[in-house]
């Protein structure tokens, strides 16, 4: 739960380390972008855990580059997303959640057994809540680190990245709290991509979840009958490629972007 206040246009005003919004002395913060354009407003927040935020919206003259019309499939990337690795893509690199992340996850985890253990309306219960509170906080913020520099890279290297839009069927075999995360992951990832594409005038192309992008062999686009989650690589019983499962998906993702930009009147030229 974050307590919110927004304050627009008349009265706001931010420097190199400090904001000022009507009704209130100028306030010291931490300004972790250079300030550019013309101060719109600001939002101030408090999470429940007293920490206080203030985002800072800015108008710039920079107007949207436009998009990329002519790219070259060398450029192009197809994310492969999965709960085993965070991204997998289609030259064959693979992105586990970092180990910082996967230890936050795990104190909060700790945290909330412990508080479905207190007793309902115990001041021992309200303290745990609040360790809860605090563990959410460091796992949100340590992803969201990761997550913009992992797309600020995937960003600058590639003119086109295609996604897949979640694959609900495969997340049922998954516990509910790993779910939970995965979910949450990715999504946020995927607006990051989004964003930051949008910015450089590159695309982001979301391709259809029931695509069988794990069961089609990339190679010759023969067709397995299925593709259970644990099996991790295959020979294709067609033309012999030998598959990793999830590079593989990711060729066949990056395979059916690129049809998409095709059919969007992109020019793509091969590779
Ligand atoms: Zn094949």
């Amino acid at each position: 739960m974050i307590r919110q206040s927004s304050y627009h246009c008349v009265g706001v005003k931010a420097g190199d380390s400090w904001i000022k919004v009507p009704k209130l002395k100028a306030i010291k913060a931490r300004i972790h972008r250079p300030i550019a354009g013309k101060l719109k407003s600001i939002t101030l927040s408090r999470t429940v855990t007293g920490k206080h935020y203030a985002s800072l919206l800015f108008e710039t003259e920079q107007a949207e580059p436009a998009p990329l019309m002519d790219i070259e499939a060398a450029n192009v990337v197809g994310l492969d997303m999965g709960l085993s690795h965070l991204a997998i893509d289609s030259n064959g690199t693979k992105t586990a959640n970092p180990r910082f992340i996967k230890q936050a996850q795990k104190n909060l985890k700790r945290k909330q057994q412990s508080l479905s253990r207190k007793t309902k309306g115990s001041a021992k219960r309200a303290k745990a809540r609040l360790l809860v509170a605090k563990a959410h906080e460091r796992v949100a913020n340590a992803r969201n680190d990761f997550q913009h520099k992992l797309s600020r890279q995937i960003v600058d290297d590639n003119q086109a990245v295609i996604v897949e839009t979640l694959k609900v069927k495969n997340m049922m075999q998954n516990g509910k709290l790993a779910r939970h995360i995965g979910d949450a992951s990715w999504h946020a990832l995927i607006t990051k991509l989004a964003y930051k594409a949008k910015e450089q005038g590159k695309h982001l192309v979301k391709i259809d979840q029931w695509f069988p992008s794990s069961k089609t062999c990339h190679a010759c686009q023969h067709k397995m009958a299925s593709m259970p989650l644990n099996v991790r690589s295959w020979d294709c019983p067609h033309c012999a490629s030998s598959n990793d499962r999830d590079i593989n998906a990711a060729l066949n993702i990056k395979c059916q972007g690129l049809i998409q930009l095709k059919a969007e009147g992109l020019s793509v030229s091969a590779h």
